[in-house]
């Protein structure tokens, strides 16, 4: 399936309706999400934004079909997530979604074309060599393809994270979901990512991003705030100013 959907124009590709997600801690419910109402179009770059502990997590894993809500209901490119069983959910998640998180979560003792191929040879039928091919193929995205053979301790930081992004993006989803993705690098690296990411963007990847940073949200078109386990409000750029 190719990366841009066939999406009626009308179709959101996320549309959240009343999500709930309340934490048993022993005997205490935490209410992370409190009503989370949301659409978000294919093509958009979104940054939600909030203060620690107001959810954004909570809901990027529901979004990310990482987790299923206490109650509402989460579509994605139209088909109710919240209604497929765990092993539905996992294929769905590591065919149409790119995860990029704070710690880059690459395997130290795999080179960084390997690294990058790794969720191909979890999917039935993907020959190695094939996986290979389509890791370079995501290398030379992020601008890596001269560090394929290295290994994650002989990248910098910046690096490190670009070959996950390359990871996250290797089996060519339509949406990447990213939680704090620069938290972990000096500002430059930072910079770089997130000019990495705004290049995706625009050759028609869609992003939501999640940070508590206000330079970097600065870099998405809409911001979405949150407080409390709720979205509070939202402001979008003009298109003009990109
Ligand atoms: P953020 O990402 O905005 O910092 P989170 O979504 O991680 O916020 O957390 C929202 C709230 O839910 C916080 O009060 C947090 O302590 C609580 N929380 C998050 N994960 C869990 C969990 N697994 N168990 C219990 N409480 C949790
Ligand atoms: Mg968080």
């Amino acid at each position: 399936m190719s990366a841009l959907t066939s999406l009626p124009a009308s179709q959101p590709l996320i549309q959240a309706e009343a999500l709930t997600r309340t934490y048993l801690l022993g005997k205490m419910e935490v209410a992370a999400l409190r009503g989370v109402n949301l659409e978000i179009a294919q093509g958009e770059f979104v940054a939600i934004m909030g203060s620690s502990g107001s959810g954004k997590s909570t809901l990027m894993h529901l979004l990310g079909c990482l987790d299923q809500p206490t109650s509402g209901r989460y579509f994605l490119e139209g088909r109710e997530v919240s209604a497929l069983s765990l092993r539905e959910r996992s294929l769905l998640r590591g065919k149409r979604l790119g995860f990029v998180f704070q710690s880059f979560f690459l395997i130290p003792s795999l080179s960084a074309v390997d690294n990058v191929a790794l969720p191909l040879l979890y999917q039935p039928g993907v020959r190695a060599g094939s996986a290979r091919e389509q890791a370079q193929q995501a290398l030379q995205k992020v601008g890596l393809e001269g560090r394929a053979a290295h290994h994650p301790a002989e990248l910098s930081g910046g690096e490190r994270q670009r070959i996950a992004i390359a990871r996250a993006l290797v089996n060519r989803p339509p949406l990447l979901l990213a939680d704090e993705p620069t938290g972990n690098l000096d500002s430059a690296n930072g910079a770089g990512v997130m000019a990495m990411l705004l290049e995706l963007w625009k050759s028609g990847l869609t992003i939501l991003l999640v940070t508590h940073d206000p330079a970097i949200a600065a870099y998405a078109q809409r911001v979405i705030w949150m407080k409390d386990g709720r979205i509070t409000h939202e402001e979008r750029k003009d298109e003009l100013t990109q």
